[in-house]
């Protein structure tokens, strides 16, 4: 006799290496469905962006071509999870079902109330956690708390225990003959179509598991050595934009820091480009810890005196910013990149959140929607936590009078203007030394690079020092306030 199929739920975990709730059910032997449910009906559920949107479509297509190598076939439904997953389970006759945690905590809320549902009906509910290196509530400061620096929750992570390796992909693993009907991949309407803006994003992006290890791969040979320095360098191929395939689950965060070690240990990295590399990681688990304490940290500032703040209502500058079009070359680029690629370098990410939140005084909340919607890495924990940290009313934040200067930065971190030439093509004809102030540039040198300033590229939108001036002012009536 058969044993009772098993049902594997997959939701922020698209992969089958370091899978958890995977490898148990392979151990246990059973035939194993795959479902995954996209769920834009249960309440308090963010809808995913459309950047976002548009990578899990090939996510899941690469998943359910991963699965059917093993024969497992991938059932796909839309509709509220409480109302489907048991029912599939019920459908498939599923004595076992399991799946790996998500963040957030309306999704914790309904995994715990489908969990009851589940063994209600005498089925076997397996979880696990297998998005974080730490589970949420296990990284304790001396206080018995999560600590609320980087340091100190870095410090007391490394503390916590040894890591252990990441799990290899099952090689034994059995599907079920006959699945209960599901949605088709197109029903779910996942991928633009008119207008289609996805090209960027399809010629910048391979997706799916045997790409997010493929990217590492290539990462830890060619990008890792010289990360400490080179990660601030946006004109340089020094990150691992590994971020959407973090985001979606096609690789783990253990998969990552088990390869970066294994490559220290072979001599093949420098350890001290290894070590700010896994601190990066850590920074993701921080505001993962984070979203955990504090659920509502889209919406919330985590200190409370910035409730006060006097931010401006400016739908013009909101949208000059959102289309790259503020006049500030770096600004402009990093703006245009997210829109074409689905991402955006680290350091211009600060930049442009700054220039938000600081320059314009736009509620940083503003800048946080428009990312969720454009990012393929858009994601509950990070990006929240990097747009509080940024405007300063986050954990650990950038203190308020911190406001970047995009001229400097560009100056700084792009120094031949590469990056800005890639993304502001009307100013690629300007000498270096000019192409991160266009408006200082003299009449001649703009005629021959083909720009009229105003019309073919826009003056500033604000004068810098005005603009810090008056970022400091509010910021100071906030310190009084508070
Ligand atoms: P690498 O430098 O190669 O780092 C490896 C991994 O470490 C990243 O994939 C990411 O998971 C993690 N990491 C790196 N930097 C950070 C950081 N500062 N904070 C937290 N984790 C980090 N990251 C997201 O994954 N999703 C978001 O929605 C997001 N929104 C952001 C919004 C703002 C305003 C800012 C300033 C940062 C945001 N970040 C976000 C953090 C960071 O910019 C990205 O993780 C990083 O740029 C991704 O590129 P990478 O994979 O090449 O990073």
């Amino acid at each position: 006799m058969t044993a009772a199929p098993s049902l594997l739920w997959f939701r922020d975990d698209l992969r089958l290496a370091d899978n958890p709730a995977l490898n148990a059910l392979a151990e246990a032997g059973a035939p194993i469905a795959a479902l995954y449910v996209l769920d834009e009906d249960s309440p308090h559920i963010r809808p995913l962006g459309g950047a976002a949107r548009w990578w899990l479509a090939q996510s899941l297509r690469a998943l359910r071509t991963d699965l059917s190598h093993h024969g497992i076939p991938l059932i796909l439904r839309q509709g509220p999870a409480t109302r489907i997953v048991p029912e599939v389970a019920a459908a498939l006759g599923a004595a076992t079902v399991a799946f790996n945690d998500r963040a957030g905590e309306a999704e914790g809320k309904l995994d715990r109330a489908i969990t009851a549902r589940l063994a209600a009906e005498d089925r076997r509910v397996l979880r696990f956690c297998a998005h974080l290196l730490h589970p949420p509530g296990t990284v304790l400061g001396g206080s018995g708390r999560m600590p609320r620096t980087f340091s100190s929750f870095h410090r007391a992570a490394l503390r916590e225990r040894d890591l252990s390796p990441p799990l290899p992909a099952p090689k034994r693993l059995k599907g079920v003959t006959r699945a209960p009907d599901g949605d088709t991949l197109e029903s779910f309407a996942l991928e633009p179509e008119k207008p289609d803006w996805a090209g960027g994003l399809r010629a910048d992006w391979s997706v799916g598991e045997a790409a997010a290890r493929a990217r590492l791969s290539a990462f830890i040979a060619d990008g890792l050595k010289g990360y400490a320095t080179g990660r601030d360098r946006p004109d340089l191929d020094h990150v691992s934009r590994l971020s959407p395939h973090l985001r979606f689950g096609e690789i783990s965060p253990r998969q990552i820091l088990f390869a970066v070690r294994h490559a220290v240990d072979a001599g093949e990295v420098p350890s001290p480009d290894a070590a700010k590399f896994e601190a990066e990681l850590y920074w993701r688990e921080l505001s993962y810890h984070l979203l955990a304490e504090e659920p509502d940290i889209a919406r919330r500032n985590i200190q409370p005196s910035f409730d006060a703040f006097p931010w401006r209502e400016c739908s013009g500058e909101l949208k000059a910013w959102r289309r790259g079009l503020t006049g500030y070359p770096l600004v402009d680029a990093g703006m245009r990149q997210l829109w074409q690629t689905g991402w955006m370098h680290n350091r211009v990410r600060m930049v442009v959140a700054s220039f938000l939140a600081k320059h314009l005084l736009i509620d940083w909340r503003s800048g946080e929607d428009w990312f969720w919607d454009t990012l393929v890495d858009a994601d509950a924990a990070n990006n929240a936590a990097s747009w509080q940290w940024v405007a300063g009313s986050g954990l650990d934040a950038a203190p308020y009078f911190r406001i970047f200067n995009p001229v400097m930065q560009g100056e700084k971190f792009d120094p031949e203007g590469t990056y800005v030439r890639t993304y502001v093509p009307e100013l690629k004809r300007l000498p270096a030394k000019l192409i991160h102030h266009p408006w200082t540039a003299p009449q001649d040198t703009l005629a021959a690079a083909g720009i009229r300033l105003g019309h073919t590229y826009p003056k500033p939108l604000v004068d810098h020092a005005a603009a810090r001036d008056r970022a400091l002012r509010a910021f100071e009536h906030l310190r009084h306030a508070a």
